[in-house]
This record gives C-alpha cells, sequence and structure tokens, in this order.
C-alpha cells in the first residue's frame, strides 16, 4: 500500500508526503524490474504522483518522459490524482559492485549498506550514485499534461541524473515553481536467488521509498523560504528517513517542529492501468487489414502488450475476422 499524506505549512506552503512502496513494488512485479530499475522508475512514478495531485477530470491527464543516455527512456502515465502507471525501457540496470565488499557472497549473505561496519559476506548497494551512474546527464526531463482538453508541454535538461535534482531543475526552468523535492529508497536485506520471481535480480530488498514535494504559496516570506532550504538540505537520504520514522505524520513531526503543520488531504496513490481488450482493440484496428491477416497467417494470433503493465492481449483468427470482416 502507498499513501499521500497533504498538509499546510505555517499558512505559506503545500507539503506532501508520500510513500511509494506500494507502487514501486507493483512496477517491480509487473515488469519483471531489477533493484535499481525499480528504483528509478520508481522516483519517476513518485514525482508523478505528486505532479498529478490536482487531476480530477476524466480526460484529465500528465504523461512524464525522462531520457537518459544509459536507459534510453522511462514513460510515466497519470490519469487522475493517485492514479500512476509507467516503464522503464532497460529493466535490468544493475549496482555496481565496490572494492572492499565481498563480491560472491552466497544466496544467504547479508548486504552491508552502511559500508561502515564489516562486509559480512554481502556487497554494497550505493543508491544514488548508481542512480546517477545508470541515468546519466545527457537527456531530458519532458511533460505533457493534458487539462480541461488543453495541452500544455514542459522540458528540461537532466541536471544529475539523480531524478531528484532533475525534476528540481525541471519545476523551476519550465514550470518557473519555487518548491522542494526530496525522493529516496532504503534498501537492504538479504541477497536473494537472481531471479525476479524470488527477489529482485540483483539481490536486496526494498524497504521504504517516498518523496517529500512542498509548493510554497503565493505569500510566502523570505524566511519562511530560507527555514524551509535548511529542512530540505536536511531530507536527502529521505528513503532511510521513511524507513526509520515510519509514516509522513513522524517525518512532519520530525523535520517540520519548526512549523506550524495542519493536515489538509490523505489519499492512497496505486499502480493503475487501464488498459482493456476493447481499448486494445482499437490499436489492433489501426494496424490494417493487410498487416492484421499477415501477421495472422505467420504467427497464428496478432499479438498487442500494453508497454505501461505489460499485459498481452492474444488476438485470435475469430477476434482478427470480427475487428476487419472475413
Ligand atoms: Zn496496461
Amino acid at each position: 500500500m502507498s499513501v499521500v499524506k497533504k498538509y499546510i505549512l505555517s499558512n505559506s506552503a503545500v507539503v506532501a508526503v508520500a510513500d511509494s512502496k506500494g507502487i514501486l513494488d507493483k512496477a517491480a512485479e509487473l515488469h519483471s524490474l531489477s533493484l535499481l530499475s525499480s528504483v528509478v522508475l520508481n522516483r519517476i512514478l513518485t514525482v508523478g504522483v505528486f505532479f498529478g495531485q490536482d487531476l480530477k477530470n476524466g480526460d484529465d491527464g500528465l504523461l512524464i518522459t525522462v531520457s537518459g543516455e544509459k536507459f534510453a527512456r522511462a514513460v510515466v502515465s497519470v490519469t487522475r490524482r493517485g492514479a500512476v502507471k509507467g516503464y522503464i525501457e532497460n529493466t535490468v540496470l544493475g549496482f555496481s559492485k565496490k572494492d572492499g565488499d565481498v563480491k560472491d557472497g552466497g544466496q544467504d549473505a547479508t548486504l552491508d549498506f552502511s559500508g561502515k561496519e564489516g562486509g559480512g559476506g554481502g556487497y554494497r548497494i550505493e543508491v544514488e550514485s548508481d542512480v546517477k551512474a545508470t541515468v546519466g546527464r545527457n537527456g531530458f526531463v519532458e511533460t505533457t499534461k493534458s487539462i480541461g482538453g488543453r495541452l500544455y508541454s514542459g522540458r528540461s535538461e537532466l541536471a544529475e541524473g539523480d531524478i531528484t535534482s532533475d525534476f528540481a531543475l525541471y519545476l523551476a526552468v519550465s514550470e518557473q515553481k519555487n518548491s522542494y523535492i526530496a525522493l529516496g529508497e532504503f534498501v537492504s536485506g538479504q541477497k536473494k536467488s537472481p531471479t525476479v520471481r524470488d527477489g529482485f535480480a540483483d539481490g536486496g530488498e526494498v524497504l521504504a521509498a517516498g518523496g517529500c514535494f512542498l509548493q510554497f504559496l503565493p505569500d510566502a516570506e523570505g524566511e519562511f523560504v530560507r527555514d524551509v532550504r535548511g529542512v530540505f538540505s536536511r531530507l536527502s537520504d529521505f528513503g532511510r528517513i521513511l524507513y526509520e520514522l515510519k509514516t509522513p505524520d513522524a517525518v512532519m513531526r520530525t523535520y517540520f517542529n519548526n512549523f506550524t503543520v495542519e493536515p489538509l488531504d490523505e489519499y492512497e496513490p496505486r499502480f493503475y492501468c487501464g488498459c482493456s481488450e476493447e481499448r486494445t482493440r482499437k490499436i489492433v484496428a489501426l494496424m490494417g487489414r493487410k498487416e492484421a491477416f499477415d501477421t495472422l497467417k505467420e504467427r497464428g494470433a496478432v499479438e498487442a502488450r500494453c508497454d505501461f503493465c505489460g499485459k498481452t492481449y492474444v488476438y485470435g483468427k475469430k477476434e482478427i475476422e470480427k475487428i476487419f470482416g472475413k
């Protein structure tokens, strides 16, 4: 399960805190993602949850694309508040193995996440530097928002390739919004069998994932803005913070204790794909009659796979004849 809690901060800002582990787990399962691929995708999904907070009408939507040189592309779509889906093109991004840690720990080795205590037969996962290394700095954040039938698009270059600062730059450059964002995961656990079925492909597990997104209200004063910046400078390891404090309320109590905090709203975002047999049939119809029947002849069926959730729809002879006529 995932949760977003929103608060008003000293009448000068709106803060949203997300626990998005449920979304991460679902994305990892649907797309058979490695641990690092799921971390990268989940950061963008969490941003999608934050950016899609105000989508309320049925046809409104938001599409976010992050393209970096290493994974090529990750795409996230939000259709209404809390309903988010996405995919990443490289599903097998792997963590680097660091010197000083045992590389072949065996099936039961414990991962040494801290990097301080003895290796104990694990290998270390460096989430931040590995996200940067696998996303790369050459690329773009792009968004298309559809609200009330009008399209709005935005674009900015990647800043660091860690997703967090990339979206901070996007907000400043493209939306000209004075806001702060923190994203992170806490990764640890047992080295599991190297199959996705039994755990993530490269061992370890995500114990916590989420983020914090603050938007200033128009009348926020300079001193308040400075104080908020001070808080966000301490939120960079957000995954560990959420893991230790467990709930958005506790994060607010601990890190925003110098402000007045009023609860505003709460909802449960989830990974949701609205694809269906019927919708996919329309896409198959766009293939054209000749190509559909050629594929049918060649492979015995026409398959259409949904990128967002990985579901495959199979259309046999009967269905194809129904779409195009005999
Ligand atoms: Zn789907």
